[in-house]
């Protein structure tokens, strides 16, 4: 049961928006990793140039050096670079760059050899691509240029027709799927992965029926805003609570309970946007209010009552509103206790209004 419900939840939420979301957040966790390829792939590149150029008696040219400040600077790029997309480009240009220069240290080597190297550089590449966070485009496009590049039968003594071609090509066959594959298989399980824990947790945190933050998400964003110092002018806490309630659900049913609440949700949500807000229970909302005034608090909760009080519905109702600063040092839950006195306050001074406590 529980694959069925995976699968249906999977197809529900994959939409390209999110795909994209999860390309760039993947980006943003392999980043250090990604850097960590490039450093490597250069120096192993390096090394081999070094090599080539002493032991091979080739020298190390000037052309050694323009491929080395290349690399560097690509590799300087990816650590400002911050867009998945950017990312792809870079990747591509720089597995261009190690392809040519790897080309041209084999072509200081034997001939006979070529081919065999040049088939071991592509499956190093190749692997190492496989695990960057790329878009499948690039990947692609990184395939067809390692293999045009450092095809093992272009500008060597192979002939695909002889024993060592057949072989270096069933190799090379063999190394191109599983590359593909691999990355296919992995970037899907990933891509469900990413998509089931943010299903979850949007479903932890947010209340399905007015679509606004729920208890959960509240006491998680408020708590981390109640920490926070030194601070920036004062911080309030409001409860608002929906005026008989009881008598809207007994008159016209819970259904039309349940739109009342939708409508004063969006409500709170248009005036409260700046701030954190959320639904507590039953018909009561919190909302946290970090950096204002008291006349910034005043003037909102004028604005919240007077919104919902003046909504054009069949099933007009009102909300009470209670108040309390916040002061530093105190818990989230002694500031509730404290909203939730005034808004008693107001609930018995004739509803429909806001009050401070004292
Ligand atoms: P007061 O003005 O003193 O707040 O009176 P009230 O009638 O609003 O009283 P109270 O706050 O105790 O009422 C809460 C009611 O909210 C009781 C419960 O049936 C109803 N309720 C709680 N959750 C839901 C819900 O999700 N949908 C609907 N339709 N009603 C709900
Ligand atoms: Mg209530
Ligand atoms: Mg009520």
């Amino acid at each position: 049961m529980f694959e069925t419900i995976e699968a249906q939840a999977l197809k529900e939420t994959a939409s390209n928006e999110l795909r994209e979301e999860f390309l760039q957040r993947e980006f943003e966790r392999l980043k250090p990793f990604s850097l960590l390829i490039y450093v490597v792939s250069v120096f192993m590149w390096l090394l081999f140039d070094l090599i080539v150029s002493f032991l091979g008696g080739q020298g190390f040219t000037w052309r050694s050096m323009a491929f080395l400040a290349g690399f560097a600077l690509l590799t300087v790029v990816l650590g400002f670079t911050r867009r998945a997309s950017h990312f792809d480009v870079l990747t591509l240009l720089l597995v261009l760059g190690l392809t040519v220069g790897v080309r041209m240290i084999v072509d200081g080597l034997a001939p006979a050899s070529h081919s065999l190297w040049l088939v071991l550089a592509a499956a190093s590449m190749l692997y190492s691509v496989s695990v960057l966070p790329l878009r499948r485009w690039a990947f692609f496009a990184v395939q067809v240029v390692i293999w045009v590049i450092l095809n093992p039968f272009l500008a060597t003594t192979t002939e695909i027709t002889e024993l060592r071609g057949v072989l270096t090509a069933c190799y090379s066959v063999f190394l191109c799927a599983l590359t593909v594959y691999t990355f296919l298989k992995f970037r899907e399980a990933k891509l469900n992965n990413y998509l089931m824990s943010r299903l979850l947790l949007d479903q932890a945190y947010n209340d399905p029926l007015t679509q606004i933050p729920n208890r959960r998400s509240f006491m998680t964003h408020a708590g981390q805003r109640l920490l926070a110092s030194p601070r920036e002018r004062d911080h309030y806490l409001m409860m608002i609570d929906i005026d008989n309630f009881k008598k809207v659900n007994d008159t016209y049913g819970h259904d039309i309970g349940d739109e009342v609440l939708i409508r004063v949700a969006a409500d709170i949500k248009t005036v409260m946007i700046a701030f954190d807000y959320a639904r507590m229970g039953g018909e009561e909302f919190a909302i946290y209010l970090a950096g204002v005034r008291r006349e910034d608090v005043e003037s909102l909760a004028t604005q919240l009552c007077q919104s919902v009080r003046e909504q054009p519905t069949q099933h007009p109702v009102t909300i009470s509103i209670g108040i309390t600063r916040v002061a530093e040092g105190d818990s989230l839950n002694q500031a509730l206790i404290k909203a939730d006195a005034a808004l008693y306050e107001s609930k018995h001074t004739g509803k429909d209004r806001f009050t401070f406590h004292q």
